[in-house]
């Protein structure tokens, strides 16, 4: 056993309790330990004058205490406060319930101070400041950087900080650079050993650059290559399901009412190709909303049939499966094929019929939702998997499925485009096809953002459009109202509307809660016409396809991501009539008004998701979770770009020149590969 995965016990000054407290923070051995980085830093260095610090400073300086201590007890709380002198000026101290410090500032002592000085109705103060007592020898001490790190209950920073550098001092001469010294060399990064130590006690601010840059660096480098490796364990010649394009796909597509475009051309070719190639396919389809990647995924699907193949079809919504279910239906109607549908709310009886048809091969295509990942659920022989709007379909998934039979090919059909940097990371394990044109005579959604005073207005627009025909979509941000949150709930919504605005219109409301029956009797509904105005929550957010709903009315607006505004709209504009969309919203703040700017001057998805990326951040807009991505420890996917391109060039490179780093295969299995192969979760 190495010193890295001892207990942190091993630690002089960590016995029971300190144990618990760090297994708090998720740190269990002295490798944790050493890879908890700070949370943030201290920059103790720069050292004022009493009186010269300012409102708003940040910093050191040295006083002497002038008063005696006055507490003032509030509730809970007990506040401790005395001024201390400097050479010029003084300052107002501030302590909330350390008891402890009545014995240590007494009148006359000198201290070194840090924080933040604010101005207050008697003048400036410090509240809760780091400090010590003075001496010059200390003072130079305490002039530095200094890590703060994440706590929890009797955990000090102080403690904190002296334990994780007693592991630091005990690890340093174990620690190994598992990167080649080539990467080094070329990347210009710091050794391990550096980048450890000035990530914990940097001397300066160039020093914790250096040492960040690393180890974001690894972080990247570490989970590209692990993504790489997966994809070429992908790529070794292990197709035993060879699907070839059959007569009947050309058919198929000739008899459809339009023309392909020349991108869902090019992507059904790379598709086919794939299926047929020594290779098992793993392969993202991208395409903005409304670019046509259903009839890809049909072409694909057909082929796999009449090769003696069951495909499977897997929709995140009940509404969506349901849909596919229809389509599929409507269009492999006259190929003699045999579709199922299997949802997680079906009745028991049903659902074991549909199984064992499933079983013994009389189904040929089975649409559904995730229901059909269940154990229960066995195959004759699975072809092709297909998963619709699923940014991710996880390896995890993939090893389900193969173990319903032989090693399936994977198709992921996603409307949300990235840029191709982080698309390698997300997911350098699939091969990428992209969609990037949309069918010739689709019209551009025209945008418009109101504020509640012109809700009137709209409802006669609305209503006027209902006249003429059209159906409509109103969508709100939550199913119950709760009196906390300043948003419309559908139901209250849904009444107003019912028995005031358009009382003599078809006005229903679908939302998550229902009954999936439910739900597919008024999705029906509505596509048949009965419903003139749909309201709902983001159900239908994706995939939903009627082409007759022109309009597209956002509630709330602002309390959607960009990417799901986009979404959403993209419910409207299917047909051959202009479609509308309005985004209500009366949320006054730049951000929101930057926001909405983009949305009515733009319908290019690749555009708002590179916007929403800049306004959001990468937290925000990919769930890392979602996308089966472990956490990174320091790198930040968004800000850390160039470092991200250098460290996948460099990955590449590792894997190109085909050397055995086994160093590094061991770091890349420890680091993320070994979890990757575990953990990927369903979104
Ligand atoms: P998405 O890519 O968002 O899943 P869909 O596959 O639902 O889009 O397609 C949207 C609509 O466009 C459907 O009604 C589909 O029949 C139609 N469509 C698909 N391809 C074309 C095309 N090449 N020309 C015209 N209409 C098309
Ligand atoms: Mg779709």
């Amino acid at each position: 056993m190495d010193v890295f995965s001892e207990s942190i016990k091993r630690i002089n000054g960590v016995g029971e309790i300190r144990l618990k407290q760090f297994r708090m923070l998720g740190i269990n051995n002295i490798y944790d330990m050493i890879t908890n980085y700070p949370r943030t830093y201290e920059n103790r260095s720069v050292i004022k004058e009493i009186g010269e610090l300012k409102d708003g400073d940040t910093c050191s300086f040295v006083g002497e205490v002038s008063t005696s201590i006055r507490q003032i007890r509030a509730n809970k709380l007990t506040i401790y406060k005395f001024r201390v002198v400097g050479k010029t000026g003084s300052i107002i101290v501030v302590f909330h319930n350390q008891h402890y410090i009545k014995d240590i500032f007494l009148n006359g002592r000198k201290f070194i101070f840090y924080g933040r000085v604010e101005r207050d109705n008697y003048g400036l103060a410090v509240k809760d400041p780091a400090f010590c007592e003075y001496s010059e020898g200390k003072l130079k001490r305490w002039a530095g950087i200094v890590p703060v790190y994440n706590l929890t209950r009797g955990l000090s920073q102080n403690v904190a900080r002296s334990l994780i550098q007693k592991a630091l001092l005990l690890t340093k001469r174990y620690i190994k650079d598992f990167m080649p010294q080539k990467i080094l060399d070329k990347c210009n990064l710091e050794g391990l050993e550096y980048a450890i130590e000035n990530i914990h006690m940097p001397k300066s601010q160039a020093d914790f650059l250096r040492a960040r840059r690393r180890l974001v660096f690894d972080e990247f480098f570490l989970l590209q290559l692990a993504l790489f490796s997966i994809k070429r364990e992908d790529d070794i010649e292990n197709n035993e399901l060879k699907i070839y394009e059959h007569d009947e796909s050309n058919e198929f597509i000739a008899g459809l009412p339009f023309e392909l475009t020349n991108a869902q051309k090019r992507t059904i070719k790379e598709i086919l190709d794939d299926m047929k190639s020594n290779k098992v396919m793993n392969r993202l389809v991208q395409g903005d909303v409304g670019c046509g990647k259903t009839i890809v995924s049909v072409v694909a699907l057909l082929n796999t049939v009449k090769s003696g193949y069951q495909g499977i079809m897997l929709a995140p919504t009940e509404i969506l499966a349901r849909q596919h279910y229809e389509t599929l239906k409507n269009l492999l109607d006259k190929f003699d094929i045999k579709i199922g549908l299997l949802l997680g709310s079906m009745k028991k009886r049903e659902k074991n019929k549909l199984l064992d048809r499933i079983m013994i091969g009389q189904i040929d295509i089975v649409v559904g939702t995730h229901a059909i990942l269940q154990d229960s659920v066995i195959f004759d022989n699975v072809g092709l998997v297909i998963t619709d709007e699923q940014h991710r379909f996880g390896v995890k998934q993939r090893s389900i499925l193969s173990k319903k039979g032989e090693r399936p090919h994977v198709l992921a059909m996603s409307a949300t485009p990235i840029p191709r940097t982080l698309a390698l990371i997300l997911y350098g394990d699939l091969d990428i096809s992209i969609i990037d044109e949309l069918p010739p005579e689709r019209k551009k959604v025209t945008t418009v953002v109101i504020g509640e005073d012109k809700k009137e207005r709209m409802n006669n627009f609305i209503r006027q459009k209902v006249k003429e025909g059209r159906q409509v979509y109103i969508v709100c941000p939550l199913v119950e109202d709760s009196e906390n949150i300043d948003a419309k709930s559908v139901n209250i919504l849904a009444d107003k509307l019912k028995k005031e605005d358009f009382y003599d219109l078809n006005v229903s409301l679908i939302h998550g809660k229902l009954s999936s029956q439910k739900k597919d009797e008024i999705m029906e509904d509505f596509k048949c016409g009965k419903i003139d105005i749909l309201i709902s929550t983001t159900v239908i957010e994706v995939g939903v396809n009627v082409p007759n709903a022109s309009i597209m009315v956002i509630e709330n607006a602002e309390r959607f991501g960009l990417s799901t505004l986009h979404q959403l709209r993209g419910r409207v504009g299917r047909g051959d009539k202009e479609a509308f969309c309005i985004l209500v919203t009366n949320n006054k703040s730049d951000l929101n008004k930057k926001r909405m700017d983009i949305m009515k001057s733009t319908n290019d998805g690749f555009l708002i998701s590179q916007k929403d990326l800049e306004l959001r951040g990468i937290g925000d807009f990919f769930g890392t979770r979602q996308h089966g991505l472990p956490d990174f420890k320091i790198a930040n996917i968004y800000n850390d770009m160039e470092i991200l391109k250098k460290a996948q060039i460099a990955a590449q490179d590792v894997i190109n020149e085909g050397e055995v780093y086994e160093e590094l295969k061991k770091e890349v299995n420890n680091r993320f590969l070994k979890k990757l192969k575990e953990d990927i979760v369903l979104n």
